[in-house]
């Protein structure tokens, strides 16, 4: 069974597939497929108790689990369904290479599903990029939202793109947020629209190179029909628009945070204006919103507002509808959140920024800085972001496992920063940075946290080390109060 035969209209009666993987999208193609008289085998490397519970519950339907194991393919796979986040030289892949089976991930499972109930399958609206699809993403479906269209955030949100294509809620268009797994997984959707926000090298060693990795987000441009929109700030991912193969009369929508051209989005005099979707876009510009609709109006975050109205004026939304669902829109947990203000201090928890690129955008937000940063750097340098952000920074305070990386570069490109390097990991290790860069800050300044590292040495994950941060800072807010 090549992967061209097996499509939406595929009799999966009886058709043996191996999906690899329990968790958000696994489980819902076990059950997808099993319901529609697939005999499925679920694959997985752990076996905890919580994969126990999870195949508890599928083996109780008639879907075989295999725990403990997702190396070998089983004898009479006809087609695999992955997880995303699986490794593509993952003895399993290579197996089914070798077998010429087709391997699908959830997103390209999703695509091939939809409609195969016979209702008309909701258009999607596409994002991808190194940093800020969580926020474009929702930032887009508060802007759908808001011009009264049923919507919702789903992808790689942690909301399984399975379950809203095949669930009973009808939808207008979807806002997709695609990971580069994903898209490496998933051949054949193709989006009304999509959006690549940013290319930084980041998990190259999944991909195994920066040339894969953007091949890899470039797909999703691959047969958009209306609009390909990318960031005039970051060339490469207008190279990615130029090599994709899309449908007849696409347009390429750029976006910049200075004057637009004609066919852009952009900004002038503090206003968000669309020069794209307009009827003459040599002569003339819509306003669309303020900058100080978008919420945190951080440089990188008003980039994230003009792609998600570049791709929602490519639906046809109006432009009020642009600025209301701005206004609407309230970030996520732990990505520039104000945490309070003590004394004229402000504490901003950015755990989220787990690279230097996004670090890099959150340090720029901010005129005087006392930073907190580290963790585990995941194989970056830290010789750029410092070097931009030196004339910024108050002082520095130091945690986790490869902090001696960061205050290296701080020695070579920053030598008169103060910095203050913490040498423990144990639970009150963030009350400490947070005591010791209140002492740092001056009037006017903002403590900020964005380690440009993951967390995973001290905490158990961005949510939980954001959570200590702002746990420390609102306890001294109470004791000055
Ligand atoms: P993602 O879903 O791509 O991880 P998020 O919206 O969750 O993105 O934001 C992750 C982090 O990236 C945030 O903490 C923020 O500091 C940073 N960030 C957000 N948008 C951008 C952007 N456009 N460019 C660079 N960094 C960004």
């Amino acid at each position: 069974m090549g992967s061209q035969e097996v499509s939406s209209t595929v009799d999966w009666q009886g058709k043996h597939v191996t999906v690899a993987g329990l968790g958000v999208s696994g489980i819902p193609a076990a059950r997808a497929l099993h319901e529609r008289g697939a005999l499925v085998t679920v694959v997985n490397d752990g076996d905890d108790e919580r994969a126990r519970a999870q195949a508890a519950e599928l083996e109780a339907l008639g879907i075989t689990v295999r725990l403990g194991d997702g190396a070998t393919l089983p004898p009479s796979t006809e087609l695999v369904v992955t997880a995303p986040g699986w490794q593509p030289d993952k003895p399993l892949f290579l197996a089914a290479a070798e077998a010429g089976v087709p391997v699908w991930g959830d997103v390209e499972l999703a695509w091939r599903l939809r409609g195969d109930d016979g209702r008309k399958p909701a258009p999607w609206l596409a994002v991808t990029g190194t940093n800020g699809k969580t926020t474009t993403v929702r930032m887009l479906a508060s802007i759908l939202e808001a011009a009264g269209l049923r919507t919702a955030a789903v992808g790689n949100i942690g909301v399984s793109l399975l379950d809203a294509v095949l669930g009973e809620t009808e939808y207008d268009v979807l806002a997709v947020e695609l990971s580069s797994y994903q898209l490496h997984w998933a051949p054949s959707p193709r989006a009304h629209s999509a959006a690549v926000l940013n290319l930084a090298p980041d998990h190259l060693d999944w991909h195994g190179s920066m040339a894969a990795y953007a091949a890899d987000k470039g797909r999703v441009y691959e047969g958009n029909t209306v609009a390909c929109v990318y960031n005039a700030a970051d060339p490469a991912t207008e190279d990615l628009v130029r090599e994709a193969d899309v449908e007849e009369g696409c347009r390429a929508i750029g976006f910049t945070l200075g004057a637009p051209g004609p066919s852009q989005l952009g900004v002038v005099d503090g206003i968000l204006v669309d020069r794209a979707f307009v009827a003459n876009r040599q002569k003339q510009a819509q306003e669309l919103a303020e900058v100080t609709d978008v919420n945190p109006p951080a440089p990188h975050n008003i980039a994230n507002a003009l792609a998600a109205a570049a791709l929602a004026r490519a639906f046809g939304v109006e432009p009020a509808a642009v600025r209301d669902g701005l206004r609407a829109f309230r970030p996520d947990a732990h990505r520039i959140e104000h945490v309070a203000d003590i004394g004229e201090v402000r504490y901003v928890d950015d755990s989220k920024a787990t690279n230097t690129h996004a670090t890099e955008a959150s340090l720029a937000a901010y005129d005087s800085i006392v930073w907190i940063a580290g963790g585990l750097a995941k194989g970056a340098t830290f010789d750029e972001l410092v070097t931009g952000a030196a004339k910024r920074l108050r002082g520095v305070v130091l945690i986790g496992a490869d902090r001696a990386l960061i205050r290296e570069a701080l020695t070579r490109h920053a030598p008169e920063v103060p910095v203050v390097d913490l040498d423990r990991t144990d639970t009150g290790a963030m009350s400490e940075a947070v005591a010791r860069a209140a002492e740092l800050a001056r009037p006017g300044d903002t403590v900020l946290l964005a380690p440009a590292c993951a967390s995973m040495d001290m905490f158990t994950n961005y949510n939980k080390r954001g959570e200590a941060f702002a746990d420390a800072v609102r306890a001294r807010a109470d004791e000055s109060a």
